[in-house]
């Protein structure tokens, strides 16, 4: 935990460290730094610097400064490591996106073996759970921890002498898997903490790897757009993640870790310090969350009756929905950590803890038929069909299967009844067929050997699970691939829905991207539905698509792999979208947050002679390839010959956003501060730069709202 002062230092820190940037245009060679001394000092004040954003963004959901400024001081700390390699460490901010693959992952015992709790399903349970505990302590009061009951991946952490050393699933209990370089990636966890503070020399912490569920709804809509399938639920995505090969694939998943636990503490002499120094479970989860580590301290209440437990409960019952987590009930455990000898544990579960489960919202139906859907990209995604359902506020009647082994490990078949499941408010899903009413009139799932759309025969890759029609010119390809072109996130064509779409491809006016900019205007408005007015609208749309920014035109390609925050950052790095024609795998490799999969997927891309005569006939027929000229004078506007700088954070838009938008409008960005601009946009938490600025004869500093009104 940082106290408000360190976070203020910090701040200006993190100013400094920007301004310098600022001033040294990014590049270490044109930087200040001469000597390894010199690199060394500014590489342990930015990762300390990163290590306190990470905290704030991750554990405390707090932004400071923007993704780019972020970017910025990462990007800079990983050229300094590149440049000197011996600054370089395994604890450095930059390793949290762990290099190279781990093929298996090698089994470990835990410390302690993490018991599973007894699962109580009624609130009769909770007050026998208080009313045994009391017996078998022979006390009248009993104080209990009761925190909601997180729904991700089992994890337990071990540090020694304050760092990370290694990390493990939960496997069955007794042993299990070591995922330290898939653990580096998730941000909440501190690579470094100060338990020798509290004479702790190694100690053991339990705790769950989990997805919020907003952006869990993010990266599935992220992988959609990528042309992947979608993932059932948080708690799948969650623990796959755990023992995926590919760590900057789980970094790009946006985990979290709630830790909750502490299992094994000793000093440098090996002496046990849980019950002895540290008595109450409770002052742990406190010390765990000073140390900087995302704990359910909110949530936690001390309660000490059964019925104060079973109200509790019920409370969270209901508040569910609206939380940041999936949880799926509730954990009750005594306080008092000298009471858990005492009490014990039966071979399976621990006496003085107690799982309370909320019933999961489900319902029962039936699987009428399945149908294939082809995507973008060609994969092919299982959909049943059910007989209407009403389940948590919506009826439900068709449900993504997901892929082939979905449905072989639930054996789910046609006919059969099933349990469709819906975890807060993501998508629902069949949880499971339920085997015994089956008539024995049921039939198999089939998968088609064959795409339903254009006969051509299917492959399956062995990492990914799904199906995949390769012909390029299959026609339900084509209508996924021209729809998603114009949708709202990529090109933005107002007036042309999937409905269109559809009718075009059926006329036979389009069958590629480039044919949505010589459709045959006067046929179209021949056509029902569509008047004159409409017509026109649509020829100005598609006009105005031509001026977009190339990043749109980047994801509206459609490149497997690549969603829109991918198109963004592949176009920070180049001019023109046909500039990735000359990189090699290693360069789209190294890119930060690109796996070698999705850097294998661009490369293939932009290596296809088909992608470079594509990108050659939309140049020709007038769409921007290339991103707006920083300086020169293309654009004319209302800001024209003004020159625009911004400093702290903006509120209402992200600092990009906001060049972007003075350059639209004629004006220039300026790389530092100096007399040349002629206006500082100032948002939260400005460096030095007001000062400076008020120094400057000729800048005018002006507020965000002054520069709102500007632009508008
Ligand atoms: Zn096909």
């Amino acid at each position: 935990m940082y106290t408000p002062e360190q976070i203020q230092d910090f701040k200006n820190l993190t100013n400094k460290l920007l301004e310098h940037l600022d001033s040294n245009n990014h590049s270490l060679i044109q930087s200040s730094i001469h000597s390894i001394s010199e690199a060394a000092k500014e590489v342990t004040d930015l990762r300390d610097v990163i290590n306190f954003h990470d905290h704030m963004y991750y554990v405390q959901s707090e932004s400071i400064i923007t993704d780019f400024e972020y970017d910025r001081l990462f990007k800079h700390l990983k050229s300094i490591e590149d440049h000197f390699p011996a600054l370089a460490t395994d604890d450095s901010p930059t390793h949290r996106i762990a290099q190279g693959l781990t093929k298996e992952f090698p089994t470990v015992s835990h410390i302690v073996p993490m018991l599973s709790l007894d699962n109580s399903y009624n609130e009769d349970d909770l007050i026998d759970f208080d009313r045994k505990v009391k017996d078998l302590s022979k006390l009248e009061s009993v104080n209990y921890t009761v925190e909601p009951k997180f729904d991700g991946g089992g994890i337990s952490l071990v540090y020694e002498n304050d760092r990370l050393s290694r990390a493990l699933t939960r496997g069955d209990g007794i042993m299990g898997e070591e995922i330290t370089p898939n653990i580096k990636a998730v941000k909440s966890i501190p690579p470094k903490a100060n338990f020798s503070k509290y004479g702790i020399k190694t100690i053991e912490i339990r705790g769950e790897v989990i997805i919020p569920k907003e952006k869990f709804k993010k990266y599935n809509k992220d992988r959609a757009e990528a042309g992947l399938s979608e993932l059932a639920n948080p708690r799948n995505a969650a623990s796959g993640s755990l023992r995926m090969q590919d760590a900057a694939e789980v970094a790009r998943r946006n985990l979290d870790a709630i830790l909750y636990h502490i299992s094994y503490a000793v000093d440098e002499n090996g002496n046990d310090l849980l019950g002895s120094t540290f008595k109450k479970r409770s002052d742990n989860i406190k010390m765990l969350n000073d140390l900087g580590f995302k704990t359910p301290i909110k949530e936690l209440k001390i309660l000490n009756t059964g019925k104060a437990i079973v109200d509790y409960c019920e409370e969270w019952h209901v508040k569910r929905d609206n939380f940041t987590y999936e949880i799926d009930g509730m954990v009750v455990k005594v306080d008092n950590l000298e009471l858990e000898d005492i009490l014990g544990a039966t071979s399976h579960h621990p006496r003085w803890a107690i799982a309370y489960k909320f019933q999961a919202r489900q319902a029962r139906t039936k699987l009428l038929k399945v149908e294939f859907q082809v995507g973008r990209i060609g994969t092919i995604t299982p959909v049943a069909k059910l007989q209407p359902v009403a389940l948590g506020g919506v009826t439900v009647s068709s449900v993504s299967m997901f892929n082939e082994d979905f449905v072989k490990d639930k054996d789910i078949r046609i006919g059969d009844e099933v349990v469709v499941e819906r975890a807060g408010d993501v998508i629902p899903y069949i949880a499971s067929s339920i085997k015994e009413s089956r008539s024995g009139h049921e039939t198999i799932i089939h998968f088609p050997t064959h795409c339903p759309s254009c006969g051509t025969k299917l492959i399956r890759s062995e990492e990914e699970a799904a199906w995949r029609c390769v012909n390029n010119e299959c026609p339900a390809q084509v209508y996924e691939r021209l729809v998603h072109f114009v949708s709202k996130d990529a090109m933005d064509i107002a007036g042309l829905g999937p409905a269109s779409i559809d009718r075009f491809i059926k006329e036979g006016w389009v069958s590629s991207i480039p044919d949505m900019f010589r459709l045959p205007y006067d046929d179209i408005s021949k056509l029902e539905g569509f008047g004159e007015k409409s017509v026109e609208k649509l020829k100005l749309a598609i006009k105005a698509a031509k001026q977009k920014h190339p990043y749109r035109l980047l994801f509206g390609l459609g490149i497997r792999h690549v969603g829109e925050t991918t198109a963004k950052n592949l176009m920070e790095e180049v001019n023109c979208i046909e500039d990735f024609e000359r990189w090699s795998l290693e360069e789209f490799n190294a890119l930060y947050d690109v796996g070698p999969k999705v850097a294998q997927s661009i490369y293939e891309f932009f290596h296809s002679e088909e992608t470079v005569n594509l990108l050659n006939e939309l140049k020709s027929i007038g769409l921007q390839t290339c991103k707006p000229q920083k300086s020169g004078s293309e654009t004319e506007g209302k800001l024209s010959g003004q020159m625009f700088l911004f400093t702290g954070t903006l509120a209402t838009m992200t600092r990009p956003k906001a060049e972007e938008k003075v350059e639209e409008l004629g004006g220039k960005i300026a790389g530092s501060l100096s007399a040349k601009v002629n206006y500082l946009v100032v948002g939260a938490d400005p460096g030095s730069k007001v000062e400076k600025a008020k120094k400057l004869a000729g800048v005018k500093v002006i507020s965000e709202d002054e520069f709102l009104v500007m632009i508008a």
